[in-house]
């Protein structure tokens, strides 16, 4: 069910700390924040730094700064995805409960030459919306008894979604309310089109998808507003509520802010991060003029 109307919204901007921001976080940021202030509701801050590997304090104060810089104020405490390991891990235990995750042991390597052994012979291997081959199905078709063996011998694995179980069970077309074209629609999920995603990676004990869906649940967000490169995320987003029972929100995909080379914007591009451009002397509102605002 979408959000219950009479609620008062909610809204998050929710970046990773393992960058600087650029003007593509300024957009979402300001937007966020201002279809908050726009319709009496709230904003909230969360650290998304479930990846110790890549994600450090001082990219993470950097976001204060550069957020507190463009004139934006969020409720305290921001919510950090590594403080809450043990909410990720729980929903992951239901999951394991129903029966549709299993271990995947297989390395990025080993599915890579398994995906270039069938393409060498002409063979056809599909491919998630981001461009990455589907997991191999061996490890879903292991035996009870073989993954214990795997598991109790320490052998690395990451927890995968058996996506055709979870359709099975869900047993209809999930959609969600989209506002981010010019008129508000229906979108139907594609849950399929990513294959058995990574639930709990083997080198963090979540994954980007899992917590996203808890904690825009734990956080009660009505209103899920981030770029258009993360659209297709939303049908394993649907799925994984549908299947933990957590309410759905509305979501608004906007358009991204790109380089003069027509490709979307990265952390480590100096000329459109926001730190630089400040330190440029830049103003504000001249920012919100290059976003479009
Ligand atoms: N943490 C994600 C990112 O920085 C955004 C997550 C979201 O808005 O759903 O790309």
């Amino acid at each position: 069910m979408p959000a219950t109307p009479g609620q008062r919204p909610v809204f998050r901007f929710a970046p990773s700390p393992n960058g600087l921001l650029h003007l593509g976080h300024a957009l979402s940021a300001v937007l966020n924040h201002d279809m908050a202030q726009a319709s009496g509701g709230r904003f909230l801050l969360r650290i998304e730094d479930i990846d110790g590997a890549r994600c450090t304090p001082k990219y993470e104060a950097a976001i204060y700064r550069d957020l507190a810089w463009l004139g934006l104020r969020w409720e305290e405490p921001v919510r950090r995805q590594s403080q809450h390991f043990a909410d990720y891990a729980a929903a992951l235990e239901r999951l394991k409960e129903m029966d549709l995750v299993y271990p995947a042991f297989m390395t990025r390597g080993e599915v890579k030459s398994i995906v270039a052994a069938h393409g060498a012979q002409g063979r056809y291997w599909p491919r998630d919306p981001d461009g990455s081959p589907h997991y191999p199905g061996e490890d879903r078709e292991r035996s009870p008894a073989e993954r214990r063996r795997l598991l109790a011998d320490g052998v690395r694995h990451a927890w995968r979604l058996d996506m055709a179980r979870a359709l099975t069970l869900v047993g209809k077309p999930l959609n969600w309310q989209e506002t981010g074209g010019a008129d508000a629609k229906t979108e139907r999920a594609d849950p399929s089109a990513w294959g058995d995603v990574v639930l709990s990676r083997s080198d963090a004990p979540s994954s980007y998808h899992l917590s996203v869906v808890v904690d825009d649940a734990l956080q009660g967000i009505t209103h899920v507003v981030r770029g258009l490169d993360l659209f297709h995320a939303t049908s394993v987003h649907r799925l994984l509520q549908e299947l933990l029972g957590l309410p759905e929100p509305i979501y608004h995909h906007h358009r991204l802010v790109l380089g003069v080379d027509g490709r979307k914007l990265s952390k480590s591009e100096r000329s459109t991060g926001l730190a630089s451009l400040r330190e440029a002397g830049v103003s504000t509102a001249e920012i919100r003029r290059r976003i479009g605002l």
